[in-house]
């Protein structure tokens, strides 16, 4: 168990545990350490070998288990202490999950660290509904944004105005609560108040909900459906390939695979 410490930051993919990457899989068992975030599955957590220490550093409602500080020292003590530790968030690690902050707090503190990709719910939620976010007739480009944000603030930090003139496909991550500003603030842009939208809750999961509907009316929909997060928006004419597409995209999990994610 002691020798030289490192640190993998390992992204667990969109939700579906079976959408780790074989490396993630890798590091998570050969492990002694996991510090996880909420957007974990539970399987990826009991994939860590049973000596592992498993700290849960996520966040609920907006109040921190750890803080970012607490979950940084606590990175390099256990690192400093000959430990191979995982630090393993939802998504990629580097899209919007502070992975940048983490990596470079290690690399200050001379701990030695490595990143492992992983599929972003930005594009693996969306695909897997059968909503490609790139089409050669339909977007030749993709935006990620926050909607963290309430878009009305002056100095806002995203450009809705540049992004409602992108004819391009839009998806907004953490934009659930301000989405009936967000969807004003793009139409009072200039895209149609037809362009097609979708709102995906626990995408990836088997508890996945989808609401469609043309941009003006999302907001409304999504209240009347009452979806939870995680959820995130996607905005652009290729929504509307959704009705052809998502039956390909639906493939069932293989049982060989989830035994696969035991622990060794
Ligand atoms: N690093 C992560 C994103 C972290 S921000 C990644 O690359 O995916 C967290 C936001 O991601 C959530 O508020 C939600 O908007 C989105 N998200 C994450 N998992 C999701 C899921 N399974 N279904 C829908 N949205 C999801």
């Amino acid at each position: 168990m002691t020798g030289v410490g490192r640190v993998s930051l390992v992204g667990a993919g969109p939700g579906d545990p079976e959408l780790i990457t074989v490396r993630g899989l890798e590091r998570i068992r050969s492990s002694d350490v996991l510090v996880y975030d909420r957007l974990v599955a539970q399987e990826l957590v009991d994939a860590a070998p049973l000596h592992a220490e498993r700290v849960f550093a996520g966040k609920s409602a907006g109040c921190a288990a750890l803080d970012q500080r607490a979950i940084e020292d606590l990175l390099i003590d256990r690192a400093r202490a000959g430990r191979h530790v995982v630090r393993l968030k939802g998504g990629d690690p580097f899209v919007f999950g502070r992975g940048g902050e983490e990596v470079a707090a290690l690399v200050s503190a001379g701990v030695a660290v490595e990143v492992v990709p992983g599929v972003t719910s930005a594009v693996g939620v969306p695909t897997r509904a059968g909503i490609p976010v790139t089409h050669r007739r339909l977007s030749s480009s993709v935006t990620i944004v926050t909607g963290h944000e309430d878009p009305t603030k002056d100095h806002a930090a995203v450009d809705w105005n540049w992004l409602a003139a992108t004819r391009g496909t839009v998806v907004i991550l953490m934009g659930l609560r301000h989405l009936a500003t967000i969807c004003a603030r793009l139409i009072a842009g200039g895209r149609s108040p037809g362009t097609p939208a979708a709102a995906i809750a626990n995408g990836t999961c088997p508890n996945e909900r989808v609401v469609t509907a043309p941009l003006s009316d999302l907001a409304a929909a999504v209240v009347a459906a009452d979806l939870d997060a995680p959820a995130l928006v996607v905005v652009g004419e290729v929504v509307g390939l959704r009705e052809l597409l998502s039956p390909v995209a639906r493939v069932e999990p293989l049982p060989a695979l989830l035994s696969w994610l035991a622990p060794v």
